[in-house]
């Protein structure tokens, strides 16, 4: 396996790569990489003749300092894990390599990019939107892998291909969520937990799984305020937002008949620091029917 840092010496490879009729698969991560970045490898292995994956810590996606401060960086463990999953690259450029000048382009994709994280953390969909359009340019990928586990962020970055033509270049994969054994999305973020958070982080799955019977003879209101509450009453847990939305416009959805996917979003605060934990729950999923 080899680790790029100039976007130069990435391209001069991928254009013998190329050359040789193979496909490119790219795994965009922010590193601190774990089982549930392992699992968008794995597949892209599996479906290219060679997979790009880039460690890269986005500055311009971070509204708030503190959580990119806070943020695990851990190069040397990712590509083993990259080299482990059987990627044939790890792209891992400096903010000044991937930003050589300041992004000025703005993105908005409303409603996608505006509700829920996109209200809450302002401006962090832009940046997300410039790194990945930026890999998108650099990288030529056939495909590009992102997990359900950051969910929103699928429905904004296809947004962002029609956007910028590149829909018919790349295929954005989507991959299901990986979790721990006790229910926790597996996030890089789980490693800044306390035991003691740890211990009760697995309640907000806890929660949202449990609402999907409760929600087949309750209204969407009903099920909504009895995820808030169930969430609430642990000691430590703190909902920022719980929202059951279409699964297609990310608007919310009044009546369980209004749409044929509903999904429920959720936010949680953890702990003292305290860590912003994201997870969601599918209540109607056209593909399972
Ligand atoms: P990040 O490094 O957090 O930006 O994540 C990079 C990619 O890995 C994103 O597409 C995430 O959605 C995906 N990912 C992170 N955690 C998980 C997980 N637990 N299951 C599936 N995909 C994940």
């Amino acid at each position: 396996m080899k680790v790029f840092k100039k976007i130069v010496d990435l391209q001069n490879e991928l254009f013998l790569v190329r050359k040789e009729g193979k496909e490119i698969g790219l795994v965009p991560t922010m590193g601190a990489l774990h089982e549930g970045h392992a699992s968008l490898i794995k597949r892209s292995v599996k479906e290219n003749g060679a997979t790009v994956v880039s460690v890269f810590l986005n500055p311009t996606q971070f509204n708030d300092k503190g959580d990119l401060g806070r943020y695990p960086r851990t190069l040397e463990a990712d590509c083993k894990l990259c080299e482990a999953c059987g990627a044939q690259y790890v792209f891992a450029p400096s903010v000044e390599e991937m930003y050589p000048t300041p992004d000025t382009r703005h993105f908005e994709f409303p409603p996608q990019s505006t509700v829920m994280e996109g209200a809450k953390r302002p401006g962090h969909f832009n940046g997300v939107c410039q790194v990945v359009s930026r890999l998108f340019y650099i990288v030529k990928p056939n495909r590009a892998y992102f997990g359900e586990k950051d969910w929103q962020q699928i429905a904004v970055v296809k947004r962002l291909v029609n956007y910028i033509g590149y829909d018919r270049l790349v295929h954005i994969v989507e991959c299901p969520i990986v979790r721990d054994e006790d229910g926790l999305a597996k996030s890089s973020r789980n490693t800044l937990l306390t035991p003691e958070e740890r211990a009760i982080a697995p309640n907000i799955y806890k929660a949202l799984k449990a609402s999907v019977d409760y929600a087949k003879d309750h209204t969407v209101a009903e099920t909504h305020d009895k995820v808030v509450a169930d969430i609430n009453a642990i000691d430590g847990l703190d909902v920022e937002y719980f929202e059951i939305v279409d699964g297609n416009t990310l608007l919310d959805v009044n009546n369980w008949n209004d749409s044929g996917y509903v999904v429920g979003c959720i936010t949680v605060y953890c702990g003292h620091t305290p860590i912003r934990l994201i997870d969601h729950v599918k209540y109607k999923d056209p593909e399972t029917k």
